[in-house]
């Protein structure tokens, strides 16, 4: 494993790395050897489906690292391809930007304005000799072009004049031609032990509308030549981008030189985040929300951002996520659990902790005289700038099913007919009884109290076994409660026979749970702590004005099950 590979239990011990990534190690070399003066990086979305976690490492090693060297940061729309416009895809992304920090303000570019210049770089290198207009089909070019054990061959129309090449590009830009006619070429090395590199294609002819440019164009650059291009425009001093543009390095250096850039950006590799049992990658996101699997591109149980935001993660557990996984060389996955970690540990000390019943049975005081009273909590105890509030209590409350039973296992902390617990900032019971339904599920459990153990009136004669969270019957409220799970059931392998995703059947359970009264005016996006239950969060789509419905962000211990 890579060194930059850290796991997440070496880091909870060391969260703040002190050595360099090979990246800030590259950046100082070139610093040093007066090859760049300002760093300035970009991270270029094409706007073709929303952002997922991936893209936040990008975004967020691209920003750190304009910030880190008092440079400058570009969000660059890379939309040369012309496909229809997405105003959607280039509007959620740049929320998702905004969100994750990221500023780029005055610093928002679209590749496609640069058709122009990369039309006269394209004509330059004509000029120069290094590209050429080519007849062959897609069929041939790609028969032509060889394999790794095969070298390619030169194409019969390689060595047109300058002249001629010229004439026929200026006919393509024309429409002369039609789709798949004619394609500009490099003019580099069909012998060449790198594919990219054997005559690539520059430009092709495809007569459709872009979103932006309408049919100005009916040539369209290829990416190869078009990326580095935008950034030499921009002045980017280091392109960062996934290991899959390795090989493609040469061809960007190609493009940059021969273009003749003062300033060619540097092109630096790292390895893609992938995260175990989600589905990272725009295509394969795109097809969950088209087979209508999840619920849109921000279900809570995708990575993309606007999914994570909405189930409650916060931006700085992102961050602190993507510091954890690390940057590096080598490929691997992170853990899921990494995230849960990251998220758990962020709201720890943030948030108020309520109560909240999911799975309730009736607890009936017996021994409870009145109408009820105001209790005093605290709102977080390892928090106390969180201060407290007042909770009402009565004679009949609702506790988790699971907190109590009949015949417990030996090491069984909650309530049962022999077990006095204490009910969470309130008083010692007793159970006496309990009722069942016909199938003999207990639906009433009778207790007694001891009014002399009110929480904080001093009372320490006796150790009561456990502690268990309840809510008021008379004050609660109820509300759907959603509980989430991975969405792909990765234990039995990610796919299935047939290479379709082996999903979890459980990856969303609704309740309909009963909550205390505090939460009945909980924002959108709100988040808190469900004692014993997990950090939980307003859901921003689905609430209404008074009916919040929760998202269940992360669950108190490392499970991936339900309860
Ligand atoms: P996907 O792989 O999900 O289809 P993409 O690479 O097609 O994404 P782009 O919009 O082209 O998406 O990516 C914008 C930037 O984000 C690129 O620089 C790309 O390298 C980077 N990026 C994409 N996926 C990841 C990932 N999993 N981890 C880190 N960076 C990523
Ligand atoms: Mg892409």
């Amino acid at each position: 494993m890579a060194e930059e590979n850290r796991s997440f239990t070496d880091e909870s011990t060391n969260l703040e790395p002190e050595s360099k990534n090979f990246i800030e190690n590259f950046i100082d070399e070139d610093l040093k050897e007066g090859k760049v003066k300002e760093i300035k990086t970009r991270f270029p979305p094409e706007p073709n489906g929303y952002l997922h976690i991936g893209h936040a490492k990008s975004i967020l090693l691209n920003y750190g690292i304009a910030q880190e060297y008092n440079g400058t940061f570009n969000l660059r729309f890379d939309d040369t391809n012309p496909v229809k416009e997405k105003t959607e895809f280039v509007d959620s992304i740049r929320k998702d930007v905004e969100w994750l920090g990221a500023d780029f303000e005055n610093r928002m570019f679209f590749a496609s304005d640069y058709f122009p210049i990369m039309y006269e770089k394209a004509v330059f290198l004509i000029q120069k000799g290094k590209a050429f207009v080519d007849d062959l089909t897609a069929e041939e070019i790609k028969e032509y072009r060889g394999d790794y054990n095969t070298p390619g061959k030169e194409s019969p129309y390689r060595n047109r004049s300058i002249e001629e090449n010229l004439r026929l590009f200026t006919e393509m830009k024309e429409g002369k031609y039609q789709d798949g006619e004619k394609t500009l070429r490099a003019k580099i090395d069909m012998a060449s032990p790198n594919i990219n590199m054997r005559d690539p294609i520059l430009y092709r002819v495809s007569h459709m509308s872009h979103h932006n440019t309408g049919d100005e164009w009916c040539i369209y650059p290829m990416y190869d030549f078009a990326h580095p291009i935008e950034d030499a425009v921009e002045g980017i001093s280091h392109s960062l981008c996934t290991l899959e543009f390795e090989d493609h390095r040469p061809l960007y250096d190609w493009v940059v030189q021969e273009c003749e850039f003062p300033f060619p950006p540097r092109q630096i590799e790292f390895a893609k985040l992938y995260l175990t049992n989600v589905v990272t990658g725009k295509r394969y996101i795109k097809k969950l929300v088209e087979d209508k699997i999840v619920d849109g591109w921000d279900d809570p149980r995708l990575v993309t951002i606007a999914a994570l935001r909405r189930r409650g993660y916060t931006k700085e557990s992102l961050a602190q996520f993507v510091k954890l996984s690390g940057i590096s060389k080598a490929q691997s996955s992170s853990d899921y659990s990494l995230l849960e970690y990251c998220i758990r540990e962020d709201l720890k000390l943030k948030k108020p902790r309520y109560m909240a019943i999911l799975d309730p049975i009736k607890l009936i005081i017996d021994n409870y005289e009145g109408e009820g009273e105001i209790l005093i909590i605290p709102n977080n105890l390892e928090n106390e700038d969180l201060g407290e509030r007042e909770v009402h209590f009565s004679k009949e409350l609702y506790i988790e099913r699971d907190d109590f039973m009949v015949d417990p296992p030996k090491k069984y902390k909650r309530l049962t007919m022999e077990n006095e617990v204490r009910l969470m900032g309130a008083y010692f019971v007793k159970a006496v009884s309990y009722e069942c339904d016909e199938e003999g599920n207990v639906t009433v459990v009778h207790c007694t109290y001891d009014p002399a153990t009110k929480s904080g009136s001093g009372f320490s004669e006796r150790k009561a076994k456990g502690t268990i969270h309840w809510v008021d019957a008379k004050t609660a409220f109820t509300a759907e409660v959603r509980l989430y799970e991975q969405l792909i059931d990765e234990e039995k392998g990610k796919l299935n026979a047939d290479g379709s995703l082996n999903f979890n059947p459980n990856s969303l359970t609704v309740k309909n749970c009963y909550l205390e009264k505090i939460l009945e005016s909980a924002e959108p996006l709100e988040s808190f702590q469900f004692v014993r239950n997990g950090y939980f969060c307003v859901d921003c789509k689905d609430s209404t004005e008074g009916h919040p419905i929760f998202n269940r962000i992360v669950s108190l211990k490392s499970s991936f099950k339900v309860n």
